[in-house]
């Protein structure tokens, strides 16, 4: 027994050194079939260079590879829901289906579907007798499930060359797989059938799509898994699909968001990329086609031609005595005698039954093979489905990239939903498809997904998903519109606060006024003549500091300055008022020491950015502590007073306190200097204010007639009243109730930095409580209160900004689970809050600016404004829409913007240096 053992064991020893020698005769004279990963690696590159080619639109039109857009611009989430029909009409089958889509608790997809004929006859006559026959079975279908009277949305599957203009409107190229009917080449299928279910007139449909395959097979597995972005088939014939950014889709007007690309990938190679890796026999194969030099790539890989292409190899190795000794048969020398599924068989790998596949299909081709043949066949046929699957890996893995490039992402996990029936029954391709492509990218993690009847449940799927997208961006639009102005709604604001500005100056509504036109005491801009060193204090901005000013006229006319910031304590910012003074006169005495100046006596204008009330220029009674400050025992004094007891109190230098300074006009005055023009300042930073040139006969509450006050709107109040109730939100509300002071500065909050993010963070929890943004997920990072800064707003909208960089922002502000689509909406809902807080800042500047013009009783007015702000100065369309709206509400006015540089600092020792000048 055990020499038996022996001998078998040496009989198999011999039989697999037989087997090798066998394989590696075969590989050898097969060389050219067999790609090394450098080549595949450079396949891929040049397939890349193909994609961009076909996504560009000067080179679009000669691109081999077409990149075909199919107008899907969204993939599933999983909350679709309801019913939809979907025809299947290019696949072996024309099908009627009807698919339920559910959510409740689990997601769930229900199908019937129904087969039915299409006579030769229909194929190659009349279009519009094929088109008849599509609506009479679909009748049928919805007779025998008793919905005829219901209005189904649907989708096609038009699995041929379409060039597709809407998601619902694809324009026949020319029919292939047999089709032949007239006069529907040139034109869309989707009118076609609606003309045809019209003829009938006894039932109607909503056709909403029409797609391809490719987008079916991506859509199907999308429904399962989100991360699903490509579709891939290798079936009868090979195509891939993948989701690409609109911007880089230059043949559709748009840049944002992404839309579903129809590679047609089967063309790669048919301007020649793909010569030096086509063998003889790949020529012989597509001489011997029906569409010779076209889908050369196809050709390479796809089930229709793998069979022919082992035959070839077969018939020229027995030609050339390698095989069957010599011999050949009729039917292995008949074009088709091989069909692809023998491959299938001779590869499959179990026990020996590959190799008694082998021998029963080579007996059956009237052949006699020997063991040796088997083994050689099976090794043909291994090479040239590994070819395939290898050179599928290569370009897919171009997708990869691709994909990869445009989320930035250092390593991409993503899913490709796969069909077709190389890629589901031949028992090795997609395991080496598989190992090929994270061999070639590495920091890939890619999943494959087979599709289940991608063309028919694909077509319901896109039709649910545009109805899903159709119907949530309906409610989304009814939200935002809340937040868009009219121009009238405009034209009413500017009315209102022009209003409110007349009951602001006069003396008898001046107390019931939202807006309470603070007289400033600063009666002039600056003429250019001024000059002097002058001190400035700014305090009450996001730092306190102390500066030197030289103004100098004449030819040397200019503004130097030098300044230091201080800190103030928190303990001092709540302490004493007398605490406070004494700081701020310790920061002077140091500064002074700091220039060189120690115990010098300079002019000093005071930016002091809290509401005061001003009797005159060097006085001003402290209203109410605002921004955090609280000292004791200053509230109804006047700071100038504070301010020069404390001097007194240290008795080491004089000061002239000559103004008390808001910011607004600090801001004027700075641009004043510059543009003679210059008569009103707006700040639209933290908060938002304005100030103007107001006629002394308008301002009630000082005496005299004569010239001209620069008045402190305090406008930020406007609608304190009530008069912005009906463009309120209800965002606005949330807003101002969860505020530190609610129901005052209602207009500032609509406008200012401290408020748009928050009014965006509550515009995106609703969209989220509804189920319209990020999946319907409330995270607890978007319920915090502050988390949505304003710079954000800006970064969003910045026009440079790609959209994975909007996402970026969102994680970095914990909403990690946020899609492309998400990054479109919190973008849109960025604009239309940055939109509406330029427009109504607009508006009250129409009103400021025709009040000047109607003053002055002028048909046109020039007038410059100086403005401060950071909001204003980052933000990238703040500016431009408000200028806009400006130009829109006063038309007789011609307004020019001008930033200021330093308004509260530069501002407030202009102020001063003109006080000097008109005192002299
Ligand atoms: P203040 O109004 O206190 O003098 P700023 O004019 O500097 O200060 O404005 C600061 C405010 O500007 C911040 O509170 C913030 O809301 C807003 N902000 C900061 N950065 C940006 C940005 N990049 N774009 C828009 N707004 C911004
Ligand atoms: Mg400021």
């Amino acid at each position: 027994e055990c020499a038996w053992h022996l001998s078998r064991f040496f009989f198999q020893i011999s039989c697999l050194n037989f087997y090798c020698k066998r394989r590696q005769k075969v590989d050898k004279y097969l060389y050219h079939l067999r790609l090394s990963d450098e080549t595949l690696m450079d396949v891929s590159v040049r397939f890349r260079r193909e994609m961009d080619k076909g996504l560009c639109r000067d080179t679009n039109s000669t691109a081999a590879v077409k990149m075909l857009p199919t107008f899907v611009r969204s993939t599933p989430d999983g909350t679709e829901k309801g019913s939809f029909l979907a025809l299947d009409l290019g696949g072996s089958n024309f099908r009627v289906l009807l698919v339920k889509v559910s959510v409740n608790g689990k997601q769930k997809v229900e199908m019937e579907n129904q087969i039915y004929a299409i006579p030769e006859d229909l194929m190659r006559g009349n279009g519009s007798e094929l088109f008849d026959h599509i609506a009479d079975c679909l009748a049928n279908f919805l007779d025998n499930l008793g919905i005829k009277n219901k209005k189904l949305p649907l989708g096609f599957t038009f699995s041929f060359p379409c060039q597709q203009t809407e998601l619902d409107e694809s324009i026949l190229v020319s029919w292939t797989k047999g089709f032949k009917a007239s006069g529907v080449e040139g034109k869309d299928v989707v009118s076609l059938l609606r003309k045809a279910i019209k003829k009938r007139g006894d039932f109607d449909i909503d056709i909403v799509a029409v797609i391809n395959d490719t987008v079916g097979t991506m859509m199907t597995c999308g429904y399962d898994d989100h991360h699903c972005e490509i579709g891939l088939i290798v079936g009868t014939g090979t195509n891939a699909c993948y989701m690409e950014e609109m911007r880089n889709l230059e043949l559709v007007e748009g840049d944002e968001g992404r839309m579903c690309v129809n590679m047609e990938w089967g063309a790669f190679g048919d301007d020649g990329a793909l010569e030096d890796l086509r063998t003889d026999f790949d020529l012989e194969i597509d001489a011997g086609s029906l569409n010779p030099g076209k889908q050369l790539f196809e050709k390479m890989i796809s089930g229709m031609y793998m069979g022919e292409l082992v035959r070839l190899i077969l018939v020229k190795m027995a030609k050339e005595k390698l095989l069957f000794q010599g011999q050949t048969t009729p039917d292995l020398l008949t074009t088709g005698h091989f069909i692809t599924s023998y491959v299938f068989a001779i590869e499959n790998d179990k026990d020996k039954e590959g190799l008694e596949s082998a021998e029963q299909v080579l007996q059956s081709l009237g052949l006699n093979p020997s063991v040796e043949d088997c083994i050689a066949t099976q090794r043909v046929c291994q090479i040239v489905s590994t070819r395939a699957a290898h050179l599928c890996a290569a370009t897919l893995v171009a997708v990869l990239r691709q994909i990869r490039d445009n989320k930035a992402a250092e390593r991409l996990r993503t899913t490709i939903g796969v069909d077709g029936s190389v890629y589901k029954n031949h028992p090795q391709f997609a395991r080496r498809l598989h190992k090929m492509v994270r061999r070639l990218v590495p920091d890939c993690d890619v999943r494959f997904l087979r599709s289940q009847d991608g063309s028919g449940k694909g077509a319901a799927m896109v039709t649910a998903v545009a109805y899903r997208l159709a119907t949530q961006h309906a409610e989304r639009q009814r939200i935002l519109d809340t937040l868009r102005l009219s121009h009238e709604q405009l034209l009413e604001v500017k009315k209102r606060m022009g209003d409110e500005m007349v009951r602001g100056l006069s003396k008898q509504h001046h107390k019931q006024a939202s807006v309470r036109m603070l007289p400033s005491y600063v009666r002039s801009t600056p003429d250019g003549t001024e000059h002097g060193d002058f001190l400035a204090l700014d305090l009450g901005g996001t730092n306190f500091r102390v500066l030197l000013v030289r103004v100098r006229s004449g030819k040397r006319r200019s503004v130097e300055m030098h300044n230091k910031i201080y800190g103030i304590p928190q303990e001092t910012m709540q302490g004493t008022g007398e605490e406070l003074f004494d700081h701020i006169v310790y920061c002077i005495a140091d500064f002074l020491e700091y220039m060189g100046m120690k115990g010098a006596s300079l002019p000093l204008g005071f930016t002091f950015s809290f509401p005061c009330h001003q009797t005159k220029l060097d006085q001003g009674i402290l209203l109410k502590w605002t921004k955090g400050f609280r000292a004791s025992g200053c509230e109804g004094e006047d700071v100038v007073m504070l301010l020069k007891d404390a001097i007194h109190r240290r008795e080491e230098f004089d000061l002239d306190v000559v103004a008390v300074v808001n910011d607004t006009v600090g801001t004027m005055m700075t641009c004043g200097y510059e543009d003679p023009r210059c008569e009103v300042g707006l700040i639209v930073g933290t908060g938002t204010n304005a100030c103007y040139m107001e006629e002394m006969q308008n301002v009630e509450m000082v005496e005299g007639d004569e010239g001209r006050m620069c008045v402190n709107m305090e406008w930020g109040a406007f609608g304190d009243h009530g008069e912005l109730d009906d463009v309120c939100t209800e965002f606005d509300r949330i807003v101002d109730d969860c505020s530190n002071n609610p129901g005052k500065q209602r207009y500032e909050k609509m406008i200012s930095g401290m408020y748009l993010g928050e009014i965006v963070r509550n515009v995106l929890l609703e969209f989220t409580a509804k189920g319209l943004l990020f999946r319907g997920k409330l995270s607890e990072r978007l319920k915090t209160r502050g988390i949505f800064e304003t710079k954000f707003l800006s970064q969003i909208e910045s026009d440079r900004l790609a959209l994975r960089q909007v996402r970026s922002i969102l994680q970095h502000l914990g909403l990690t689970s946020s899609t492309c689509d998400d990054s479109i909406l919190v973008k849109e809902v960025c604009s239309v809050v940055a939109r509406r807080a330029a427009q109504l800042c607009g508006a009250g500047l129409a009103a400021v600016v025709d009040k000047i013009r109607l003053n002055r009783k002028l048909e046109h007015l020039r007038i410059t404004v100086g403005v401060d702000g950071t909001l204003y100065k980052l933000h990238p369309h703040f500016s431009g829409i408000m200028k806009e709206t400006v130009r829109a509400l006063s038309p007789q006015c011609e307004v020019t913007f001008l930033q200021s540089e330093d308004g509260s600092g530069k501002g407030a020792a202009l102020i001063t240096a003109v006080a000097c000048r008109i005192r002299h």
